[in-house]
């Protein structure tokens, strides 16, 4: 009985997810509720989020301002939003759900922007200077060291950011204060996180 179940309810998910391939339009606002289970429409557009971000002041669209312009679900501002700075200056602090009535995860939406726009290539090109190549080299070291590992953060930062000289001076130092430890820590269940990207990246 309970097999039965599993099974129909495996099912009707798997035929929810081809009638959405197959029908929706692809705006934002649909890939968003179908890809990570979150629906915009929860937005009364308080703006408690923007006036409690670190970052507001510096991105064209504010934390609400993103709510507004995915409900809109307009093909053309979606593509304004993913070609946008503002979503690579987000710094996953979470204030903006902390003070969201409706508990709405604005970091895990950024998130989700950021690889959209990546897997779009439309990143916006002074994100691509120094944020995205930063991203980039942190998501990689956390999949392969499974934690925070600053020599070979700075190392592959400085490849993928071909700023091989900047701030070399304060090296010495770092070395001195015992701030740069050669090889990375090890943690024990390194093969999980690797497994978590193989499948995020299969999602893709
Ligand atoms: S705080 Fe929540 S409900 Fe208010 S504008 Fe921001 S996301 Fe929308
Ligand atoms: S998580 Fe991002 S959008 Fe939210 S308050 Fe922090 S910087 Fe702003």
């Amino acid at each position: 009985m309970y097999y039965a179940l599993y099974l129909i309810t495996l099912l009707s998910k798997y035929m929810a997810k081809e009638i959405y391939q197959n029908n929706a339009p692809h705006t934002l606002n649909n890939d968003l509720f179908h890809e990570i289970g979150i629906s915009s429409a929860r937005c009364y557009q308080c703006g408690k989020c923007s006036a409690g971000c670190p970052m507001a002041e510096d991105m064209n669209y504010t934390p609400n301002t993103v709510m507004r312009i995915i409900q809109a679900e307009d093909r053309q501002m979606d593509l304004e939003l993913l070609s946008s700075e503002s979503i690579w200056l987000c710094a996953s602090c979470e204030m903006c759900i902390s003070r969201c009535p409706m508990q709405i995860d604005i970091p895990k939406i950024m998130d989700y922007l950021r690889q959209k726009s990546l897997q779009e290539r439309l990143q916006d090109k002074a994100a691509n200077k120094s944020i995205i190549p930063f991203h980039q080299s942190f998501l990689d070291m956390i999949r392969y060291t499974g934690r925070s590992y600053e020599v070979g953060l700075v190392l592959d930062f400085k490849l993928r950011s071909k700023k091989i000289m900047q701030d070399v001076d304060l090296v010495p130092k770092m070395l001195s204060h015992g701030k740069l430890p050669f090889l990375p820590d090890g943690i024990k269940g390194k093969k999980n996180i690797q497994a978590i990207f193989k499948r995020t990246l299969r999602k893709k």
